[in-house]
């Protein structure tokens, strides 16, 4: 189901999710006059501090979506492992972007790698896995090092351990729980980039500037823009990020995790992709005259794409955990901007809050 029209202010944009991404989404939409309605399987959620409206639902509880369906002109999400059927019962009675399609690629790394290599994408080398007699041989075809990822839910580093020799090949089934997986040659890269792309209803493609990521314990750290690559290496991540969201026929914020590799450029190998707002894309908010959120809102409701340009350079920091207890004196720091998610307790790994410090744009 597509727009016939863009939706006026006073619209209400519903939001699969409650986390800081659907937090952050909400005050953009506010901003815009218009409404959130988020739909949450916990109460409480970060996200329901903002929006005007929270259903607390299980997501496959289809009486209490379609309700919520019903009650808005738009639904989106803000976290990618949403069930297929929770999308279809919500695209019943209101449109969803992005389209569902996204998320059927994202979440499912097999379907992911195979769908990227169909565009000519690269990615790292890998083998589907099903058994640990697949995974021997998948070891010996790829060589170790390499990385067990399981095909669904995986996050934040979750859902994968590192193979140094084939000797871990039985403990490594173990620990991923002996679920369909796909094995990944380890990359040597330079540095992490991500792109986000913004796409309208017409097909419109734009990006904001490619971002130089650092993750620890697979858990995103630091995010730079602009990101320290050439020119050309800047021109092929677009290239790859408008390829994906062109064949997705995507509405929204896109973002794409690319591997710049050692040695000749550019090199660019896709890790994964995520259809929504994203991490990597929070400095928007304190560096653009429009954010990665307020673009997303922009294109789901049918508004012109805002500019993507940057007015300054910006490094941010996530608060991870404990981290959030230095807040007053981040608070007091000149030239840095804070951003609390208002979550109750602050559990090693979890997402407190960020902060992004601007410099005069290079
Ligand atoms: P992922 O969950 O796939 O986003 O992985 C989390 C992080 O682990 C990435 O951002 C990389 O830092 C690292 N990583 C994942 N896959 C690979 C790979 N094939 N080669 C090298 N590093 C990887």
């Amino acid at each position: 189901m597509m727009l016939k029209a863009p939706l006026p202010p006073g619209s209400t944009i519903g939001v699969l999710g409650g986390g800081q991404l659907g937090r952050m989404l909400a005050v953009a939409a506010s901003r815009l006059g218009l409404k959130t309605h988020v739909y949450s399987e916990e109460a409480n959620p970060p996200a329901s501090d903002v929006a005007a409206t929270t259903t607390v639902g299980a997501y496959d509880d289809d009486t209490a979506l379609a309700g919520f369906a019903d009650a808005v002109d738009v639904v989106t999400c803000e976290f990618e492992n949403i069930p297929a059927k929770t999308l279809e019962i919500a695209g019943r009675s209101a449109p969803v972007f992005p389209p569902p399609k996204s998320f059927a690629v994202a979440q499912n790394r097999l379907v992911e790698k195979d769908f990227l290599s169909a565009l000519g994408i690269s990615v790292a080398p890998y083998a589907a896995v099903v058994d640990l007699n697949g995974l021997r041989q998948a070891l010996s075809d790829l060589g170790a090092p390499a990385i067990l990822k399981t095909r669904r839910f995986g996050y934040d580093g979750k859902g994968q351990v590192l193979i140094h020799t084939e000797s871990e090949a039985e403990s490594a089934w173990e620990t991923i729980g002996g679920v369909p997986s796909v094995l990944e040659g380890v990359v040597r890269f330079e540095r992490e980039v991500s792109v986000i792309a913004v796409r309208g209803q017409d097909g419109e493609a734009q990006f904001y500037d490619v971002i130089e990521n650092v993750h620890r314990s697979g858990i995103l750290a630091t995010s730079r823009a602009p990101a320290r690559i050439s020119d050309t290496t800047v021109f092929e991540a677009r290239r790859i990020a408008g390829a994906i969201a062109d064949a997705l026929q995507y509405v929204g914020v896109l973002c794409v995790e690319m591997f710049e590799r050692e040695g000749e450029e550019p090199s660019l190998i896709v890790n994964e992709i995520a259809p929504r707002i994203h991490n990597s894309g929070h400095w928007t908010i304190d560096a653009c005259p429009v954010s990665q959120f307020e673009n997303h809102v922009r294109t789901i409701c049918g508004w012109p794409l805002g500019t993507t340009d940057r007015h300054s350079d910006a490094v941010m920091t996530n608060l991870i955990g404990d981290d959030v207890n230095q807040w007053p004196v981040l608070a007091a720091e000149p030239g840095a901007t804070i951003h609390l998610y208002g979550k109750a307790e602050a559990r090693p790994g979890r997402k407190m809050g960020h902060v992004t410090r601007l410099f005069p744009k290079t």
